[in-house]
């Protein structure tokens, strides 16, 4: 496994969304147990359009913890207030947190538009004013571009000033196309950007959330790989199977190419990640 000279150690994070139910919880349990053998710098908890997990993404950013492992909320103004989001950075300071995700985020659906949705470097200013260097932030890159985009060199432009806020790494919208992101990352040098960026891997393990969730994103599926996965639609184990395989060779290809990590959208599953992450070569604890 090749990486970035600068670090000969990848970065490796999990993203888990908070579960709703107790039987989701003691499945997480076991998700985080197996994933945590690999050593990851931390697990990342999603936090719900407009704030709205903002209680059960407390619960899990506790309930890792108290596992024993690093753990990075993700972190947005949604519909709050300053003194609320105040009161949400000092809570994570005061019981060690080290790691953000900050993010502009999306209203709940149903409620439209993105006029009074406060921008990621905007966020990321509020961070630093108001807890100084305490927390490693991260923010969201698009390799192929945010759906709300002026342009694509205006998107990059937004992402350097998310950096320039005082963001340390960007992780990565989802995407199949290894060409996009070092095409976006070599233009991110161009635009002045030195911070890693950390593709975000989506494993495939089910055709129509995929389809779905992808539309709405503003992933692009490639034509080919939009067919193999549809002729595998209604045979999981074969899905499964070929989505492992397709993942391991992006992501070996990403590493290859001098990708500084991998962050994975677990969708709250041990069993797909860690055999990617076994295939990449990432070492395991007993
Ligand atoms: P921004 O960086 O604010 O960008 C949003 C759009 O506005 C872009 O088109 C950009 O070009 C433009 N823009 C940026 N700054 C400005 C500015 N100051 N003025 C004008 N235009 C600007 N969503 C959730 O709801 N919960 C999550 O936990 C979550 N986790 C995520 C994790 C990752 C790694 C990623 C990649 C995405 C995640 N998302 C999450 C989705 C994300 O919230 C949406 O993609 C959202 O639409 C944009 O968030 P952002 O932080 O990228 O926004």
């Amino acid at each position: 496994m090749k990486s970035d000279s600068a670090d000969p150690t990848p970065h490796l994070s999990f993203e888990f969304f908070p579960p709703k139910t107790d039987q989701g919880k003691a499945s997480l349990a076991t998700t985080r147990q197996a994933l945590g053998k690999f050593n990851p710098e931390f697990f990342s908890v999603t936090y719900g359009a407009g704030g709205s997990t903002r209680t059960t993404t407390m619960d899990q950013v506790a309930a890792i913890q108290s596992d024993g492992f690093a753990v990075a909320p993700h972190l947005s103004f949604g519909g709050s207030d300053k003194a609320e989001v105040l009161a949400l950075l000092n809570s994570y300071k005061a019981s060690g947190v080290k790691h953000l995700v900050a993010l502009r985020g999306d209203l709940p659906s149903g409620i439209g538009g993105a006029a009074q949705l406060i921008h990621a470097n905007q966020l990321v200013t509020f961070i630093r004013e108001n807890t100084g260097d305490h927390f490693n932030i991260n923010v969201a890159a698009y390799p192929e571009i945010h759906p709300e985009a002026e342009s694509y060199s205006k998107d990059i432009y937004w992402l350097g000033e998310k950096f320039k806020a005082g963001a340390n790494r960007a992780i990565t919208q989802y995407f199949y196309n290894a060409d996009a992101y070092f095409k976006f990352v070599d233009e991110c040098a161009k635009a002045g950007i030195v911070e890693p960026i950390i593709p975000g891997m989506m494993p495939l393990t089910n055709y129509s959330n995929l389809i779905r969730f992808s539309d709405s994103c503003g992933a692009d599926i490639p034509r080919w790989l939009r067919w193999q996965l549809k002729e595998r639609s209604d045979n999981m184990e074969d899905l499964v199977s070929y989505g492992i395989d397709i993942i391991s060779e992006l992501s070996q290809k990403l590493l290859d190419g001098g990708a500084p990590g991998l962050h994975f959208y677990t969708m709250n599953q041990w069993q797909v990640t860690g055999t990617l992450c076994r295939n990449l070569g990432f070492t395991e604890n007993n």
